[in-house]
C-alpha cells in the first residue's frame, strides 16, 4: 500500500471530519453572536458520502478519524454514522469532539454505536463566565452530560478542553486540576488562535502552556512527564507526582508542532483542508458526485496530501488569515 506522504515526509495518519457547520452555542473565539451563513442541506456531505471518503482515505494510510463541527451532535443520528465508519477496516480510533450540550441524551447511543474516545470542551466552571463564553446559560447541562459520559466506561479517556486566554483562563486553572484529579478526566488546555470569525484574536490574548504549568507547579509541585513516544501527539502531558490525575497542554502557537503534523481535514461540505490555516482547500465532494471510482478519490486525496503547507505563520509577517473561521473547518 502507498502510504499518505506529503512533500516535506510527514506520513497523514489523521483525518478530522466535521459533519456541520451548525452549533448551539456562540463562543466568542469561534462564531459571532448572529452565527454564520449556514450550508445548505445539498451541499453537506451525506453519512454514506462521508463513510466512502472515510474507506477510501483508511485504505491508503489514515488511521484514526474525529468527527466534529459546528456542533456535531445537532446533526441527526449521529450513532449511525459512528456505527458506519467503525466497520472500516484498519480504522484505529474514531472519536468524538462536542460542546457537550448534548451529551446527556447521546452518551449512550454513541456508547452503543461503538464510540470509544471523546474530547469535551469546556472553558469554566463558573456560570457567568461559561455564559459569557459561549453566549448560552447552559453549563450545568454539559456537566451532566460529562457525568452520563461516565455512566459509559467504554469510551475512554474522557478528554476536557479548555482554550486557554489571558485574563479569563488563569483563575480556573487549578479547579480544572481539581476536577481532573477527582473524575479521571483528562484535562488539556489550548492556546487561542487566530482563528474566530470576528477577528478579535490578539497575540497578548494568548495564555500560553507553559504559563499555565507554572500556574499549576506553584501548587502541586514539579509535574511528570508523561511519554508515549508518539512524535505527532499534539499535547505535553503530564501526572502528578502522586500519579493521580493527568494534565496536558496543546501549545500550536508557543511551541508549533507543524513538522509532525499528521492532520487533514474534511469540512461539512466536502473541502479537503491540509492545514487549520489553510487559504485553499481540495473540493473532494465535487470528486466525489461526478462518476469518479474509488481510486480516483484516493488521487485526490494522496495529490492533496502531498502538497499540505509547511507550517502557519503564527506570529510572523507571512501570517494570513485561513479563508474559514473554526466552526466552518472543524476544529
Ligand atoms: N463544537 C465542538 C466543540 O466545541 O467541541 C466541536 C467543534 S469546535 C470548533 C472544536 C474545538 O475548537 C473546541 O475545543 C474549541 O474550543 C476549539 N476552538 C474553537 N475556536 C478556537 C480558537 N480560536 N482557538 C483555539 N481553539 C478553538
Ligand atoms: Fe460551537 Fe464549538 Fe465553535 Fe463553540 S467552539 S461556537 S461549541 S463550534
Amino acid at each position: 500500500m502507498e502510504l499518505l506522504i506529503d512533500s516535506y515526509g510527514r506520513r497523514i495518519k489523521s483525518m478530522r471530519i466535521s459533519i456541520t457547520d451548525k452549533c448551539n452555542f456562540r463562543c466568542t473565539y469561534c462564531m459571532p453572536a448572529e452565527g454564520l451563513p449556514w450550508l445548505k442541506k445539498a451541499e453537506i456531505l451525506s453519512y454514506e458520502e462521508i463513510e466512502r471518503i472515510s474507506r477510501v482515505a483508511v485504505a491508503i494510510g489514515i488511521e484514526q478519524i474525529r468527527l466534529t463541527g459546528g456542533e456535531p451532535l445537532v446533526r441527526r443520528d449521529v450513532p449511525d454514522l459512528v456505527r458506519m465508519l467503525r466497520k472500516i477496516d484498519g480504522l484505529r480510533s474514531l472519536s468524538l469532539t462536542t460542546n457537550g450540550i448534548l451529551l446527556k441524551q447521546q452518551a449512550g447511543p454513541l456508547a452503543e454505536a461503538g464510540l470509544t474516545r471523546i474530547n469535551v470542551s469546556l472553558d469554566s466552571l463558573v456560570r457567568e463566565k461559561f455564559s459569557q463564553l459561549t453566549r448560552r446559560d447552559q453549563l450545568q447541562r454539559v456537566l451532566e452530560g460529562l457525568e452520563e459520559l461516565e455512566k459509559h466506561p467504554s469510551i475512554h479517556p474522557i478528554k476536557v478542553n479548555a482554550v486557554a486566554i489571558k485574563g479569563y483562563s488563569e483563575e480556573e486553572a487549578l479547579e480544572f486540576v481539581r476536577l481532573a484529579r477527582r473524575k479521571a478526566y483528562v484535562m488539556r488546555w489550548i492556546e487561542f488562535m487566530p482563528l474566530d470569525a470576528d477577528q478579535i484574536w490578539r497575540k497578548e490574548d494568548i495564555l500560553t502552556g507553559a504559563e499555565l504549568k507554572a500556574i499549576i507547579e506553584a501548587e502541586y509541585g514539579p509535574l511528570v512527564p508523561i511519554t508515549t513516544g508518539d512524535p505527532s501527539e499534539t499535547a505535553r502531558r503530564y501526572t502528578f507526582s502522586d500519579g493521580i490525575g493527568e494534565v496536558g497542554f496543546i501549545n500550536p502557537v508557543s511551541e508549533p508542532f507543524c513538522a509532525t503534523c499528521d492532520r487533514i481535514r474534511l469540512t461539512a461540505d466536502g473541502q479537503l483542508r491540509t492545514c487549520l490555516f489553510a487559504t485553499e482547500e481540495t473540493d473532494l465532494r465535487a470528486v466525489l458526485r461526478s462518476d469518479a471510482n474509488d481510486e480516483a478519490i484516493a488521487q485526490t486525496i494522496r495529490q492533496a496530501v502531498w502538497n499540505k503547507e509547511l507550517k502557519h505563520h503564527i506570529g510572523d509577517k507571512r501570517f494570513k488569515r485561513a479563508n474559514r473561521s473554526m466552526s466552518m473547518i472543524g476544529g
